[in-house]
């Protein structure tokens, strides 16, 4: 028996409460008061029948850990219960997960309808891997939603949707796309690793499977890879079998890792969130800067979307540098709080340009075809001070202002794509 049962019925009962017990069983061996991480590879049994009987799935128990382990089960429980799903399975990262779905729901002559904006790894998973299966891929421009519900009429058994967006942090209109998808019976899945389940439950917008990268902002230390998919017991059964036989479980040590992370979310999101909009709003003024992504500005093209089906406007935020990749180089040494990795939702703010984080998999055309410009920098804003990730920022940015007029000085036009960047 887990946790879960107490919040059953009870709306009332906060995400900062449901994520700290939620999932948890509700008695350990030894009264442990955590969740035991179990290492074992088998379960023994001394009697054959009960032994049968626990792998035909008629009595509760485990066989061997790539088909369900007590430290997996109680995360994928944690997850039901964060994202109100019937069931969930968890995978050794983000990708696999990704993976086991589109495998588990596509095959030679079925039609995937998505959006160019994704994911690098799932985007080489559409341009790449399916087609090779005979798999057709169609990929609508990220924002245009009629081409999507036509593409989607057209024959669609899988639509696959991330929304916000990695790292441009555009915003489809869920409900609307589930609709479109219901008419023709597909099985829409979403990539809610952005949102995470506190601020946005795809389910609840009529989205059928949800994909999560463990990996962020629900380990949230930057220590552990990890991926859960949730949703309807029929449909996770089904992915539950791929992964059995494919075998991308996710190992005891990374769960324990994840279930921990997880227990802090609330706390770490309301003040990432809360810097993540400072830093939205600086950027937004700050004359080195091109544009701004984050969906929490009013001024953002889906903001009211972002509104209507989000809580939160979440912790990444996206910036185009004037001068492409020659100021990306100039600012991020001069950061003081910050890592610069293609890692992301760690307690660290992380800066990284998209050509060696999201679209590390992608060439510079493709990642040009994908409207990401060179000079695109995300931000993955941590739980430090929201003063010093300000002062930060700000004290960077001026510092390469200073640079680059003095090197217009002397060197007139040797900076040349940077000439229109004025202190
Ligand atoms: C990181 C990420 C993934 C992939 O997850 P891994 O755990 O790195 O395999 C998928 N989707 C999104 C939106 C991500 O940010």
């Amino acid at each position: 028996m887990n946790n879960n049962e107490k919040f059953e019925g009870n709306a009332a009962v906060g995400v900062g409460t449901r994520v700290v017990w939620g999932g948890e069983q509700v008695q350990h061996p030894y009264n442990a008061t955590q969740t035991p991480i179990v290492v074992s590879a088998a379960y023994g049994y001394n009697d054959i029948d009960a032994w049968y009987d626990v792998a035909q799935g008629k009595l509760p128990g485990y066989i061997y850990s790539r088909m369900s382990n007590p430290t997996v089960a109680t995360l994928e429980a944690k997850l039901c219960e964060l994202e109100q799903a019937e069931s969930a399975v968890a995978f050794s990262s983000g990708m696999a997960a990704i993976s086991a779905v589109l495998h588990t729901f596509l095959c030679t002559g079925k039609r995937v309808v998505s959006t160019r904006d994704s994911y690098g790894g799932t985007n080489k998973i559409f341009e790449e891997f399916l087609p090779r299966m005979g798999v057709q891929v169609c990929l609508c421009d990220t924002l245009d939603s009629e081409a999507l519900e036509r593409e989607i009429a057209a024959g669609c058994d899988v639509l696959y949707l991330e929304t916000p967006t990695n790292p441009t942090l555009k915003v489809l209109d869920i409900p609307r796309l589930c609709a479109a998808a219901r008419r023709v019976g597909a099985v829409v899945v979403a990539d809610n690793t952005f949102a995470t389940p506190l601020n946005q439950n795809p389910l609840a917008l009529g989205v059928d499977v949800v994909v999560h990268s463990a990996t962020k902002f629900l380990s949230g230390h930057g220590d552990v890879l990890g991926g859960v998919v949730c949703g309807a017991e029929p449909l996770m059964a089904q992915v539950r079998h791929y992964r059995e036989i494919n075998g991308a479980a996710l190992d005891p040590f990374s769960a324990y890792l994840i279930i921990r992370g997880i227990k802090t979310l609330a706390l770490r999101l309301r003040q990432q969130q809360a810097s993540a909009q400072a830093l939205a709003q600086y950027l937004s003024s700050e004359p080195l800067v091109e544009a701004v992504n984050y969906p929490g500005l009013p001024e953002h093209p889906g903001h009211a979307i972002a509104k209507a089906q989000m809580r939160g406007f979440g912790a990444i935020v996206s910036f185009v540098l004037k001068g492409g990749m020659p100021t990306v180089a100039r600012l991020l040494p001069r950061l003081k709080y910050a890592h610069r990795a293609g890692n992301l939702g760690a307690v660290e703010t992380i800066y990284g340009p998209a050509r060696t984080t999201s679209h590390v998999e992608n060439t510079l055309e493709e990642r040009l075809a994908l409207g990401i410009s060179e000079g695109l920098v995300r931000i993955s804003v941590g739980i430090e001070d929201t003063e010093d990730l300000l002062a930060d920022l700000a004290q960077a940015c001026a510092s390469v202002r200073q640079e680059l007029a003095a090197a217009k000085e002397l060197h007139g036009d040797a900076y040349a794509g940077l000439a229109e960047v004025q202190a």
